[in-house]
């Protein structure tokens, strides 16, 4: 017998699985809207020129070497992601009451942050909203939470938030849950809450004691400008509340692969701080023990470089335009063809997603028929369509639909 043998088989995870599919698919006419990565009009992957020229510095630098960084991090880098969310004029930063820690992109921020709050703080109920990105659940769970709710998020029939059943969930969790927010452009459903209702979120974070944490891993995508779209959670500080803030430079950077990340720490008295890292050091050494420079550096560099960072703004314009166009391209071509339904919510989503509202059978009929590949909650990523193919895609929608 074998120590393996009664190990089942997991469920694939779906947005992998599909990204597979059509990779092996041999039929010409396959569009890819799975994954959540930026492809340009030719449908390529796009290295950002800031980030290459960042690189080619990097490469003839010969001081750098491939030592160890510290455990919690490249700490400028730290410093520099923690001001690009915060805002460096932070009232929260000028009064030493925020920091960074370098983890493995948004993923190994999520699950620092969780295990930290879990093993050090003792809590244990999380709410994650109901759509939410899926690994959200399995991160929690793994981090010793004993119960991950959902509170309501999307009305399917409106297409929009349902900020009544949000704030009633939030209003009925037992005090000190830890309540997880997306800072901007949410996954999958597109739809962020108004100004007023991210009001009522934080008076009602506030009133219960629960503990906020935001995940931002398209911070520029949402309306092409950082600064905006850090905007609830610099209402938040402002508030006075604590939280933790798992920020990801995947996809606003390129940078799926370097997994560049950073969880920005925001407490009430500064004196916590030295304690807060010393444990968090332990956190961390039990799981990557130090995390990888290269991307750190390149982060670093475009953020602290006043010419690179412009460079990077505009690329971040570029990425979110082009996004926008082809919203704009998918809705008019599905209206102009008459399709059954309405699509204006293409264009009122934001960020890299549509939650288009197409059913799991339809969507089972657009990979068997039309080879185009998507979630099957309907999600699809924008950036897998271009100016070539939009038509086409819109088409086949058309004909699932009828
Ligand atoms: N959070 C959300 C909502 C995401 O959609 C993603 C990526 O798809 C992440 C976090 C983190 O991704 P990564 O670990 O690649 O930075």
């Amino acid at each position: 017998s074998s120590f393996f043998s009664e190990v089942t088989e997991a469920q694939p995870i779906e947005v992998f699985y599909m990204n597979k599919l059509y990779l092996d698919e041999t039929d010409s006419r396959k569009v890819n809207l799975t994954i959540g990565a930026y492809r340009t009009e030719e449908g390529k992957p796009w290295v950002l020129p800031v980030v290459h020229e960042a690189e080619k510095r990097l490469a003839a630098d010969d001081t750098l070497n491939h030592e160890y960084l510290p455990v919690l991090g490249f700490e400028p880098f730290c410093n520099a992601a923690r001001d690009l969310v915060l805002g460096a004029d932070s009232l929260a930063i000028q009064e030493g009451r925020a920091f960074g820690v370098q983890c493995l992109s948004g993923t190994g921020s999520l699950r620092a942050g969780a295990e930290f709050l879990s093993r050090l703080l003792g809590l244990k109920t999380a709410y994650v909203s109901d759509p939410t990105w899926g690994n959200h659940n399995l991160i929690f769970k793994n981090s010793g939470f004993e119960a991950v709710n959902k509170y309501h998020y999307w009305d399917s029939t409106k297409r929009q938030i349902n900020i009544d059943g949000l704030i009633a969930d939030l209003e009925a969790a037992p005090e000190k849950s830890v309540i997880i927010l997306h800072g901007c452009a949410h996954n999958p459903t597109g739809m962020d809450p108004t100004r007023e209702q991210w009001h009522k979120i934080a008076e009602l974070i506030k009133k219960k004691n629960h503990f906020t944490f935001f995940d931002i891993a398209y911070q520029g995508f949402a309306s092409g400008d950082p600064d905006a779209d850090a905007w609830a959670i610099r209402y938040f500080v402002e508030q006075g509340l604590e939280m933790v803030v798992a920020q990801s430079f995947a996809k606003n950077f390129g940078l799926y692969n370097e997994r560049v990340g950073n969880l920005t720490i925001v407490v009430k008295d500064p004196k916590v701080i030295p304690a807060i890292k010393s444990q968090m050091s332990l956190v961390i050494r039990a799981n990557w023990s130090n995390p990888p420079a290269h991307g750190a550096k390149i982060v670093h560099m475009v953020l602290t470089n006043p010419d690179f960072r412009k460079q990077w703004f505009d690329a971040i314009q570029t990425m979110s335009s082009r996004i926008r166009e082809m919203r704009a391209a998918i809705r008019k071509h599905l209206e102009d063809l008459g399709t059954p339904g309405k699509w204006d919510h293409i264009t009122q989503q934001i960020g890299m997603f549509s939650y288009t509202g197409l059913t799991a059978n339809q969507v089972e009929h657009l990979v068997k028929e039309h080879k185009v590949f998507l979630l099957k909650d309907g999600r699809i990523n924008l950036c897998g369509l271009n100016t070539k193919n939009v038509e086409y895609v819109a088409k086949a929608f058309d004909e699932t639909v009828r």
